[in-house]
């Protein structure tokens, strides 16, 4: 497969944070992929801004180190190696104080174009407007990138809108949600409006429900504290989960342009009915043979935060009232895997009789691991013996079929990032669609501290509560199997 990477305009992209767990982890492996891939023009500078004291050249070692850590190690040659470390540079800056801003404006170039990631945590974001305004650093041309979390309510929220605004316009703002950069999320949208084969199907009248799972394996890890402030519904529901509702139920935008999509999402947003408490069940992780309990990871007995969420959403809308959305999120369970599955109704009559079983068309929409889809189609069990029918998966794994090496599979950071070089905001949320998510979000999560509700518990490598397949069960339905 010919390989189509357009490379973008020459820019001077500044990390705050850059020494960072994310930037090591992400942002540096994806731009230096991208540099690889001959995506970054000669002339870009990458300049890592944080507290610790750093030459050019120590920095560039982190920099190596992490390259060496994150990135595959088959596509770290020398010579590319060597060519993106000379576009990095460094500041020591304080996001509260006057050290580094002048050395920073030095850096930036007026005829190239600009951009500053925020990598740092949000209560910086005020700071860092205000002074990247007050040293002359930004203009109307710069773009600022914002990391989740994006508040942890709709209060909080609209406060940090509120200070960005103060120094930004919105078509500045990029708030990254990684999810949406997904190369499986983005060919949710071509599948969509880019076939005629199943947008005529996709509505109440044709789909029974729709499920959306995101599972891990892991437990909080090392994040015990900042995780137990936040729970399932806040770390995932409120913005992954949320965002990819939104793609799969979404009306058509007239065009694939930033406001006509946010537009379509935010309806989405707002059309959600309140939840039931009946329709929300709530899980926190036992302790396993090798591995703590979720009490024991937080480090409190008594933490009533959730490690474990599923719940029923009901959309009202033309198209979706009567078909509900099932959603599931939550640690320690028995596979790491994302998925999406559109499950159609029953063909309205089966002329193969009852012993033909009964067989549904489910589109899966796989997110992790190994990025596809697949189409369950219905077909004759091949060979004599009677009309046997059989599922069988028709399958779209991406690294099959575009090749896993080709430069253009893309990982989700690097994807985005260069889209905000590009100054395409399609893929990250407008500052209303995150409000909209937590004004839905609040009284669900106050519902729970009214009445001190507990989670359910759940056994690690397990699918969650039992509570929750009873979700399901209760309605006929079952989900499906949480597997690599
Ligand atoms: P981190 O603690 O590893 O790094 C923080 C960075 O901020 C460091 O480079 C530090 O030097 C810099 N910093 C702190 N105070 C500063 C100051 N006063 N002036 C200048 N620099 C300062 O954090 P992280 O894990 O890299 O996360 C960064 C942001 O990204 C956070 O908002 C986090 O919520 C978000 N995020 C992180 C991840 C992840 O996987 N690490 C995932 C999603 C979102």
């Amino acid at each position: 497969m010919v390989s189509r990477v357009i490379p973008v305009d020459p820019f001077d992209l500044t990390i705050f944070g850059g020494t960072g767990d994310l930037a090591r982890r992400k942002i540096l492996p994806g731009l230096f992929r991208r540099f690889r891939a001959g995506q970054i023009p000669e002339g870009s500078q990458i300049i890592g801004a944080a507290r610790t004291d750093h030459t050019d050249a120590e920095f560039r070692d982190e920099v190596k180190t992490a390259l060496e850590e994150f990135v595959d190690a088959d596509k770290l040659d020398d010579n590319s190696v060597a060519g993106f470390l000379e576009m990095i540079r460094y500041v020591s800056i304080d996001a509260k104080g006057t050290k580094g801003w002048s050395e920073l404006k030095e850096h930036i170039r007026d005829d190239h174009i600009s951009a500053f990631y925020f990598s740092v945590a949000p209560s910086l974001f005020g700071d860092l407007a205000e002074r990247l305004h007050s040293n002359g650093i930004a203009d109307d041309s710069t773009r600022i990138v914002v990391e989740k979390p994006f508040g942890r309510d709709l209060e909080s929220a609209k406060a940090l809108n509120a200070t960005l605004a103060e120094h930004f316009d919105e078509t500045q703002i990029y708030r990254i949600d990684h999810y949406l950069g997904k190369e499986t999320v983005q060919n949710l949208m071509a599948l969509r409006f880019g076939n005629v084969l199943f947008e005529p199907l996709w509505n109440a009248q044709y789909v029974d429900h729709i499920q959306i799972t995101v599972a891990e394996t892991v437990g909080v890890g090392g994040r015990g504290e900042y995780y137990d402030k936040s729970g399932a519904m806040r770390d995932m529901v409120q913005n992954h989960l949320m965002q990819l509702l939104c793609l799969i139920a979404m009306e058509p935008p007239s065009q694939f342009e930033p406001d006509s999509v946010r537009d379509e999402k935010l309806k989405v947003i707002r059309a959600l009915d309140p939840v039931a408490p009946d329709d929300i069940v709530r899980g926190q992780y036992e302790a396993g043979k090798n591995t703590d309990s979720y009490h024991a990871d937080v480090e409190d007995d008594e933490s009533r935060t959730e490690s474990f969420i599923a719940m029923k959403l009901n959309i009202s809308n033309w198209r979706w009232a009567g078909t509900p959305f099932y959603l599931r999120t939550g640690k320690r369970l028995k596979a790491r895997q994302s998925e999406i599955a559109v499950v159609f109704k029953d063909a309205p009559h089966s002329i193969f009789g009852a012993e033909a079983g009964r067989h549904r068309n489910i589109l899966t929409i796989r997110l992790q691991p190994n990025e596809g889809m697949t189409l369950g189609v219905t077909i004759k069990e091949p060979g004599p013996g009677g009309m046997r029918l059989i599922d069988v998966p028709l399958d779209m794994t991406f690294a099959d079929a575009l090749g896993a090496d080709n430069d253009n599979v893309t990982e989700a950071y690097e994807r985005l990032v260069m889209d905000v070089i590009r100054g395409n905001q399609t893929l990250f949320m407008r500052g209303d669609e995150v409000e909209a998510a937590w004004a839905w979000t609040d009284p669900i999560i106050e519902r729970w501290q009214d009445k001190g509700d507990k989670p359910c518990a759940y056994d690690p490598g397990s699918a969650g509560p039992e509570e929750s397949a009873m979700l399901l069960h209760r309605e006929n339905r079952r989900w499906r199997e949480i597997k690599a």
